[in-house]
């Protein structure tokens, strides 16, 4: 087979793995005339190569696609009936070098299916990611798929040679996992993540160390996982906490999302059908609001539902179940209750804070400020501004932020 026809499978076989952002890593060029490639650091590129031809800044592929796992809820488990390639490890590290050369990527996303074993298949990882560093001098991106159960002497090899490392939880509930993957293990998962956090942590402390050497490095840009949504039947309540958890114990970066797609002859334990988008776009949206606006994961969540509205946004859902909260004086409230109020991002409540230290912030501001004055306005107080009660309480404010209601089309 050539390499081709591999790069078309294995390609689009790793399409349905989400965790491959690029941010976050150190700053390394090769304006020195040494190397080839450079990281911009900060970026929030994530990307992958499709099968089209078409480039997208990552060059996100599978080692292989046969895998000797059957994970039931993966198009490319033992007993799928999909074409099936293996690149060696040469032709991964001369794909790179080719595309980065030709400007169509800025660094590789390597994950892979079980070859043999754990060991084998991570030993094989990582030496591409050895050849790209020593041997070609590469210092573009290099986000490595971690086997969870592969040998701690290869994993902490994997973070020299990487700038992030994931492992991927894959269901929120370890009961969820035991039946749709009973090969893998969620202690061991769990496992490397404790033993990647711990390493992490060495890294960071010795940077801060005074010495004249460089301490060595390990993925400087963190560990992330992915979570599949809809193959089973957690919540998004179940899914919210899996993701602080995680997020607690194992300082991740990321925890991304990825919606159930079902796939060809699947087993019967599997939904037919995948959840709507817009519930991976919910749960981005609600995880933001634990990471960076002071949310616990119990409270973004109405308990009686369980699960996030898909109509409207899950801040603007919690402020309306919340309404005794507001309205809120935005010359005087808190940085932590200007972060709750609906339309208010962070970059906006570090501009008001800033302001309204030399004057005072008025409706004509809101523009300025990026902020959507319909959503804003009923629950804020601004000195020519203050919502009626009525509007406040009445049932009539939640139907405003409803979508349209939309006349079904007969389908010819
Ligand atoms: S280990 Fe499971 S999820 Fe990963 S490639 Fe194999 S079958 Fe798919």
């Amino acid at each position: 087979m050539d390499v081709q026809r591999k790069l078309a499978i294995l390609a689009d076989a790793a399409k349905y793995d989400a965790s491959c952002a690029s941010s976050g890593t150190e700053k390394r060029d090769s304006r020195d005339g040494k190397g080839l490639g450079s990281t911009a650091p900060g970026m929030g590129i994530c990307h992958s190569y499709a099968p089209d031809g078409r480039c997208i800044s990552l060059l996100k592929v599978l080692l292989t696609n046969a895998c000797a796992y059957d994970c039931l809820y993966c198009v490319n488990r033992a007993s799928s009936n999909v074409p099936r390639a293996r690149f060696t490890v040469g032709e991964v590290v001369q794909l790179t070098l080719d595309f980065y050369r030709r400007n169509y990527i800025e660094g590789l996303f390597l994950s892979s299916g079980i070859i043999r074993s754990a060991d084998y298949t991570m030993e094989q990882i990582v030496e591409v990611a050895r050849r790209l560093r020593e041997d070609h001098q590469f210092r573009g991106y290099i986000h490595l798929k971690t086997i969870p159960e592969a040998d701690d002497a290869l994993i902490a090899k994997a973070g020299r040679y990487a700038d992030r490392l994931s492992i991927n939880i894959e269901m929120p509930e370890e009961t969820s996992l035991a039946q749709l993957a009973p090969e893998k293990n969620v202690r061991a998962i769990r496992r490397t993540m404790g033993r990647l956090r711990l390493k992490l942590d060495e890294a960071t402390e010795a940077k801060k160390a005074p010495t004249r050497t460089k301490p060595p490095r390990f993925a400087p840009a963190g560990q992330s996982t992915q979570m599949i949504v809809g193959a089973d039947a957690a919540t998004d309540q179940t899914i919210l906490n899996t993701s602080a958890n995680l997020y607690g114990s194992y300082n991740l970066k990321r925890v991304y999302y990825s919606a159930f797609s079902p796939i060809p002859d699947s087993s019967r334990a599997l939904p037919l059908q995948a959840p709507p988008l817009v519930r991976e776009h919910r749960l981005y949206q609600a995880d933001w609001l634990m990471r960076f606006y002071g949310f616990e994961a119990g409270e973004i969540i109405d308990p009686a539902a369980g699960m996030l509205s898909l109509e409207m946004d899950p801040k603007l859902a919690w402020a309306l179940r919340h309404r005794e909260r507001f309205p809120l004086d935005v010359n005087r409230a808190s940085r932590e209750e200007l972060l709750r109020v609906p339309g208010f991002g962070r970059k906006a409540v570090d501009r008001i804070i800033d302001t309204r230290r030399h004057s005072a912030i008025r409706s004509t501001d809101l523009a300025k400020l990026h902020i959507p004055r319909n959503k804003a306005l009923p629950f804020i107080v601004l000195p020519d501004h203050r919502p009626p009660a009525y509007q406040l309480d009445g049932a009539r404010l939640a139907e405003r932020f409803r979508p349209k209601a939309q006349q079904l089309g007969f389908g010819f």
